[in-house]
């Protein structure tokens, strides 16, 4: 799984960019990736970036059954597995009163998740120079995919449509930082006490550690607002490499986000409350595996994700991180995740628990 999320996958049928849920370009999240169930585990593969052009993987055309023979080339091509492709979510057929289609407002991630930005601009993202540079929040919006601010209403509605008519089993909800000293923390408390007042669905909120005098005064009222677990991403950790992929963000100091880490695991508990580390961006191996050190004694679960260069973004030709770099992280990572009792399958809600950007849980048991 390593090695095929850090290659990416061929489609050999022409078919296949359709088959199972349409695969996502821009946008927050995984982008540029197709959900692909192996040995039943849902993860997300790059398809659409140019390394995944190169790829030695190759899904063949599908069977009557909508199965896929996965191979590998190099001597030959090997046959390595037999891969399916998600079907397409039934409340993607849907569309709210006044016309949005449901799959503009949240989308179907990994096998079981629905997940939404419910900001779709970013403070971060109106300048060039401000901008995190492996980020797509704007392609979407400006390809006419999303809408730029999802309300409350019919985040509610397509989430209990998600849940009854598609059995999805947690949301995911991040968003773009607003001029705002909350930094995203209050709308996505409105978006969670309408989603919970009309479903039972356990929620990630995702968003910059708030800002002001009351940040922190934020994390209780997301609990009681029916946020179940918090992510706080750091995305890279060393300072010059914060300073270069994401000059805006890296205005918010390290400090700043372990203090947070440390207020909202009081609020959300151990293992509530998680960051997305990209690997492949800079960081070393020893700076990766210090951080999750001190992340995982706060009781924060540090999912940390191979980078994937998205089309359009100053990134996109940047390498993705090597299967062996991801392994010589993830490895020792899961091992200490294992001694902390700090484990994927406990996490209520969100990326850590959905697990298909990265074979991070695979390695902690
Ligand atoms: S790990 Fe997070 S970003 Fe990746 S598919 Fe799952 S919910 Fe989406």
């Amino acid at each position: 799984m390593t090695e095929l999320q850090s290659f990416g996958l061929r489609l050999d049928d022409p078919a296949s960019p359709h088959a199972g849920v349409a695969s996502r370009r821009g946008g927050a999240g995984p982008s540029d990736h197709k959900a692909v169930t192996i040995d039943g585990h849902t993860i997300m593969v790059p398809v659409h970036t140019s390394s995944a052009w190169r790829s030695p993987f190759v899904a063949h055309a599908p069977d009557a059954q909508g199965r896929s023979a996965l191979t590998k080339t190099g001597h030959g091509s090997i046959p390595i597995a037999s891969i399916a492709f998600p079907r397409a979510p039934r409340f993607y057929a849907m569309q709210t009163f006044d016309g949005i289609p449901y799959s503009h407002i949240a989308t179907l991630h990994g096998a079981d998740v629905l997940a939404t930005t419910v900001l779709q601009n970013c403070i971060r993202y109106e300048s060039r120079k401000k901008s995190c540079k492996f980020c797509a929040i704007g392609q979407s919006l400006a390809a006419g995919r999303t809408i730029a601010h999802k309300t409350p209403q019919q985040l509610a509605e397509v989430a209990r449509a998600a849940v009854l008519l598609d059995g999805v089993k947690h949301m995911v909800m991040t968003t773009g930082t607003p001029p705002t000293p909350d930094r995203g923390a209050q709308v996505l408390v409105e978006s969670a006490f309408a989603i919970r007042a009309a479903v039972d669905i356990p929620i990630q909120a995702q968003c910059e550690p708030p800002g002001g005098d009351d940040g922190d005064q934020w994390f209780p009222r997301m609990k009681a607002a029916g946020i179940d677990t918090l992510g706080m991403h750091l995305e890279v950790v060393t300072p010059e490499v914060r300073e270069r992929i994401m000059p805006g963000k890296a205005g918010v100091p390290i400090s700043r986000y372990m203090e947070s880490f440390e207020a909202a695991v009081g609020v959300f508990g151990r293992g509530q409350v998680s960051t997305y580390i990209l690997a492949g961006l800079g960081d070393t191996r020893e700076a990766i595996l210090s951080i999750c050190e001190k992340l995982v004694a706060l009781g924060v679960y540090p999912f940390v994700v191979p980078f994937v260069p998205i089309s359009g973004t100053p990134l996109e030709d940047h390498p993705a991180p090597s299967p062996e770099f991801m392994t010589s992280v993830l490895e020792p990572l899961g091992a200490m995740l294992n001694r902390a009792h700090l484990r994927s399958a406990d996490i209520k809600a969100g990326c850590g628990k959905c697990g298909a950007c990265s074979s991070l849980s695979v390695y902690e048991s």
